[in-house]
């Protein structure tokens, strides 16, 4: 990489399309540029041959095709597969994918570390280290669709491409905003990566501001990590929530802009005589009922350095059980890649320190 030229693969087509130009070139040559980035296996402009020579040579003075070196892998039993990218400042950063038979979800990372500091997640441990650039957010993806199209047939488990994204991995996605919604645009753009908004699921503590700005800017899905239901325990498990308490987060869920007939999704997950009491599950039921969401249950994953407990199989269906009575849709989230350390809060590290 040469930190003098341009990585074209921070800007979507509108900023492609701008910076062709700059170069006193016509608009449509960042459209026609669009095409080309996100085809797999171009790296460099002499492969762009429908564009003229003299262009690709500009572009080869002024910019460059980032794409990250060959991925750390560590693979699950239960098929997930955990990859660690080395940023060129050093920083490693990891995404998951979990495969089911009839997709793909990668959960992406969107910053090195994370400042929110929520207690039941190992990536707060590491405190906020930098924000990722909106290519080294879909670089992710460029990688593991790479390594899914190299994959022998026969020992996929889904799909043979990325069929859906979270962005749950390592980071605060709306605390990376202008970078998010770059990386989003990129992602949905037919030239680009081609995801519907629909496939993607952007993952917040609650930053309660930028989730309107978020709505307003993209069809993407939001889940909100909602784990507690009174503010004197959220305070505990989640310090965003001393800035942005609950009545002001259920506010911002209620009137989120959303497409029609899509709803939220309220992550909670359950510790052990922390959060999942039968009134805390009769609370939740009443103080969701203005906002159109679904809701996902998760057990807490144990691990060294966090002090919290999973609850017992019981209680967590019970807790559903009071859930689904007042009608709500509740999911009973199965964590995986637990032994690589890939579930949800495990994604820290080790190598950043
Ligand atoms: S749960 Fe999310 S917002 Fe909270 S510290 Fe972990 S990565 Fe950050």
């Amino acid at each position: 990489m040469n930190s003098s030229k341009t990585d074209l693969k921070n800007f979507d087509q509108q900023g492609l399309i701008e910076f062709v130009e700059q170069l006193n070139q016509p608009s449509f040559r960042g459209k026609q540029l669009m095409a080309w980035l996100y085809k797999p296996g171009i790296s460099d402009f002499w492969q762009m041959t429908d564009l003229a020579k003299k262009f690709r040579q500009v572009l080869n003075d002024n910019a460059y095709i980032s794409s990250f070196d060959k991925p750390l892998m560590e693979r699950s039993s239960d098929g997930c597969v955990k990859f660690g990218f080395r940023l060129s400042d050093g920083y490693l950063i990891e995404a998951v994918l979990i495969p089911e038979t009839d997709r793909n979800t990668l959960c992406v990372s969107s910053q090195v570390g994370c400042a929110m500091d929520c207690s039941f997640c190992l990536t707060g441990t590491m405190g906020f280290i930098r924000n990722l650039s909106p290519s080294e957010i879909v670089n992710q993806v460029c990688s593991v669709r790479d390594f899914l199209l190299d994959e022998p047939r026969e020992s996929l488990i889904g799909p043979t491409e990325v069929t859906n994204l979270v962005f749950m991995g390592m980071g605060e996605p709306l605390n990376n905003l202008s970078n998010l919604l770059t990386s989003i645009s990129i992602l949905t753009e037919q030239k680009g990566l081609d995801f519907t908004g629909r496939r993607i699921t952007v993952s917040t503590c609650g930053i309660v501001p930028k989730m309107r700005i978020l709505g307003e800017n993209s069809t993407v899905n939001l889940a909100v990590s909602l784990h507690a239901i009174d503010d004197d325990t959220r305070n505990i498990l989640m310090p965003v929530n001393k800035r942005y308490p609950l009545a002001e987060l259920l506010e911002a869920c209620r009137t989120y802009p959303m497409p029609k007939r899509r709803r939220i999704m309220i992550e909670y997950t359950l510790l052990q005589g922390i959060n999942d009491s039968d009134a805390a599950a009769y609370e939740l039921a009443r103080r969701l009922k203005p906002i159109p969401c679904k809701i996902n249950l998760l057990a807490f994953n144990e691990c060294d350095g966090i002090p919290y407990k999973s609850p017992t199989r019981e209680r967590l269906l019970a807790f559903q059980d009071i859930l689904r009575k007042n009608h709500y849709s509740v999911f009973i989230r199965t964590s995986r890649g637990s032994d690589i350390s890939a579930a949800c809060g495990q994604l820290a590290s080790e190598n950043n320190s």
